[in-house]
């Protein structure tokens, strides 16, 4: 029915591929290739791995709950019960991740929220999932005064990115090389894709590459066609104080705060769409504390000081969703897919062509934490020749062609 979104099958001669990138999603991509017994190598362009939007100290892993169920509250449904799901099988194993599933109190705070916090309500979900609570109910499991009713989510919680990419690393035992900013690639006769950097000088070479390098996914000739939009966002943090040791959970409002971890909260973060620099600032802090101080300002007011913590960029696709697959061959798309912009469903069209052997998971947005996992997840399986049947239907939610396809159909 969609032959845009079909993946042929492909022939592999030595299952080892190149993960470009040692955010999130490179590190879950690695681990889950490693899994099916690939061999991987990381080429990351700063001296430490997970130091760019994964660089943050602690972030939410938590769904994301429409009013109505929708084509994306499900996706975030799947992705939080794999991801957590994922992450106990990991720390079973003697993996150091520091994970915390202390649950996650959303308030409900503008007139918009409350609409759909009775909506939740009237949809009797699972109570192991989400509960919808009044302020008093909120105000006990918070530990904190509460203004507003909430959506709380007991088996969600909060993260240290940098703890779980090298724990993935180390489990996937694959080669990491820091230190090493790629600038461009391209196929050779043999069928293998060679890794140049700015010199020209060539990296390394493999048959599959996977472009997980954030901010700057679309940086290369073969992905340059992959919309993204930045916003930086910074975080900050304040010491523990008596007071605000008694927050039990961690709590999303427009922006979020973690209960005390490493003796400090961590909250935030802005949202900046017009930066010209990626630098930690202090202005910044101060919107994150008056953010805080809207919504739960006893905490607020009980922090004497703040500190800037981290600053980075979220890039989004533009519909808000990751891009998870195979890159295509754009020529090949113009030319045989053309005719969509008349209608003509009924036609028989041929089966889509890709870059072989080039793949992609990023766009990650604002929620990778939560997501990052089932993409690599279906994507080492498409990789790997071997996509279940659920990840099939991911994988064409998440093609990287999507837009290409909708431009086409509009012609
Ligand atoms: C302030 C802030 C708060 C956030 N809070 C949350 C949260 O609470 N919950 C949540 O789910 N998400 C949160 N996010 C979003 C989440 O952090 C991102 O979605 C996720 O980290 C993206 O991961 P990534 O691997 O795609 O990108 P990155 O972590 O940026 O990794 C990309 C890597 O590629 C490397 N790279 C780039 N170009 C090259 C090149 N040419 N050669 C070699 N290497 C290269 C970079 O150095 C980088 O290490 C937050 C983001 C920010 C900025």
């Amino acid at each position: 029915m969609t032959p845009w979104f079909d993946y042929p099958p492909q022939q592999w001669q030595q299952k080892h591929a190149i993960v470009l990138g040692a955010g999130i999603a490179g590190c879950q991509i690695s681990w889950h290739l490693a899994a099916l017994g690939w061999r991987v190598t990381v080429l990351e362009s700063q001296s430490m791995i997970s130091s760019q939007a994964s660089g943050n100290l602690a972030g939410i892993i938590s769904p994301l709950m429409s009013a109505k169920p929708s084509p994306t509250e499900r996706f975030y449904l799947e992705a939080f019960a794999y991801t957590t799901k994922h992450l106990e099988q990991l720390i079973a194993t003697g993996a150091n991740i520091e994970w915390f599933d202390c649950g996650v109190l959303q308030l409900m705070h503008s007139e918009r929220d409350k609409q759909r916090w009775r909506t939740l309500q009237s949809r009797n979900l699972n109570p192991e999932l989400i509960e919808c609570l009044d302020r008093q109910q909120a105000s006990k499991v918070s530990g904190l005064n509460c203004d507003y009713p909430a959506n709380y989510f007991p088996s969600a919680g909060f993260i240290n990115p940098e703890s779980w990419c090298k724990a993935l690393i180390k489990a996937a035992a694959c080669e990491v090389i820091t230190g090493c900013k790629v600038s461009s690639m391209s196929y050779t006769d043999n069928d293998f894709w060679s890794i140049y950097d700015s010199a020209g000088d060539i990296i390394t070479s493999a048959e599959v590459v996977v472009l997980s390098n954030g901010k700057n996914l679309n940086q290369f000739t073969q992905s340059g066609e992959l919309h993204l939009s930045a916003v930086s966002g910074q975080t900050t943090t304040a010491s523990t104080n008596p007071f605000s040791a008694h927050l039990k959970c961690a709590i999303n409002h427009e922006g979020y705060i973690t209960p005390s971890y490493q003796e400090k909260h961590v909250f935030g973060a802005t949202f900046n769409r017009e930066f010209e620099k990626i630098c930690l600032d202090r202005r910044s802090d101060q919107q994150n504390l008056k953010q805080l101080a809207d919504h739960i300002p006893e905490l607020a007011e009980s922090f004497e000081t703040i500190e800037s913590s981290h600053v980075s960029v979220r890039s989004a696709s533009p519909d808000r969703l990751p891009y998870t697959g195979g890159l295509p061959d754009i020529g090949f798309y113009n030319k045989h897919y053309a005719s969509l912009k008349d209608g003509n469903r009924n036609r028989r069209y041929p089966e889509a062509q890709y870059l072989t052997g080039l793949f992609t998971l990023g766009g990650l947005g604002s929620r990778g934490l939560t997501s990052s996992a089932l993409c690599a997840k279906a994507l080492s399986e498409l990789i790997d020749n071997q996509p279940s049947t659920e990840s099939l239907s991911l994988l064409k939610d998440l093609h990287p062609s999507r837009f290409l396809v909708r431009q086409l159909k509009r012609g």
